[in-house]
């Protein structure tokens, strides 16, 4: 299939890498222009300098760029996304965004005849690397079988959620448990780590035991004892996610304020560590608080 991605970031890269490699005809757009030239001329990929550009002749477009926002607006103008995006082809918006917009996008393109999946994923970049990401896919599901070859360049769980958004809610879902794993376990390793146990102790028994999850396995073992923090996904990005999931409880009527507190806490974090801060950064805004190192 002959394949554009635009949005060349921490997660998009390797994804587009994974399409490369696979060999078919591939176009790249990036804001940064340097990025994408980088890319192709490392994968053979075409550079293309427009949305526009990047759509001609694609089969399959595949967005993923910060927030549903973001996709909209590369939707107009000359150079926009339907100013080049051919009827019969599809959108794949890999961003995990909000099922509000995604069915404004998804409306747009249908005027047009262009199909549109929501199909967030998950897996970091490692994942992302090593071709095993899960996709939460929202939308018509012939759709998705005949775009699938594509999505199976870089995904190893391709799961039809539901309508157009229901991938879009899984994921925020998801990642919803993720950021209220990262501040839980951060409190309480804070507080045995003041009532004299050791934090890695307090892991290995926690990790064979019912409180353990990714965040206890793997997040703070390779990223808080040893204070790696590496920068793999932007903590801006999950204060974006806890806000979706917070609004579909909301718009679904259902009492949430766990969620809700979530979001509250990781937008006074992005407030306090910035816009380049990682997510598992959080945990030292737990740490200044709490007036220890969980080390
Ligand atoms: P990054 O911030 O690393 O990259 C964002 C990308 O979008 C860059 O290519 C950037 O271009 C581009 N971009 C930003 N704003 C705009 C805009 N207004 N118009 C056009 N392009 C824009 O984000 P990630 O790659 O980490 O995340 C992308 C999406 O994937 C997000 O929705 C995120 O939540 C999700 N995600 C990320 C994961 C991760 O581990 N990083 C894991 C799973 C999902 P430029 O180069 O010019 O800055």
């Amino acid at each position: 299939m002959n394949t554009a991605f635009l949005g060349l970031g921490a997660i998009g890269r390797p994804m587009a890498a994974r399409i490369a490699a696979a060999g078919g005809p591939l176009a790249v757009w990036n804001r940064t222009t340097q990025r994408a030239a980088d890319f192709a001329r490392e994968t053979g990929a075409r550079h293309a300098t427009t949305p526009a550009d990047a759509a001609r002749d694609a089969d399959v477009v595949i967005t993923c760029l910060p927030v549903s926002r973001d996709v909209l607006a590369l939707l107009d103008g000359p150079d926009g996304l339907l100013a080049g995006m051919k009827k019969g082809s599809t959108l794949v918006d890999c961003t995990s965004g909000d099922p509000a917009t995604s069915r404004v996008i998804a409306a747009r393109l249908a005027e047009r005849g262009i199909d549109f999946i929501d199909a967030p994923v998950s897996g970091g970049v490692t994942g992302a690397e090593k071709g095993t990401l899960t996709v939460m896919v929202g939308g018509d599901a012939s759709v998705l079988d005949r775009v699938r070859p594509v999505l199976e360049t870089f995904g190893q769980k391709i799961v039809h959620c539901g309508e157009i958004g229901a991938g879009d809610a899984v994921k925020a879902v998801n990642n919803a448990f993720l950021a209220v794993h990262v501040l839980a376990t951060a409190e309480g390793l804070a507080a045995l780590k003041k009532a004299g146990v050791d934090p890695k102790l307090a892991l290995d028994v926690i990790n064979a035991s019912s409180g353990r999850s990714n965040t206890s396995m793997n997040l703070f073992p390779e990223r808080v004892l040893n204070r790696a923090f590496p920068r793999t996904f932007r903590l801006a990005l999950l204060e974006k996610d806890i806000g979706i999931a917070a609004e579909v409880a909301r718009e679904n009527r259902v009492p949430a304020p766990i969620l809700q507190l979530t979001a509250d806490l990781f937008r006074i974090a992005r407030g306090e560590l910035g816009e380049v801060a990682d997510h598992v950064e959080a945990v030292k805004m737990v740490e200044a608080w709490a007036g220890v190192e969980i080390a």
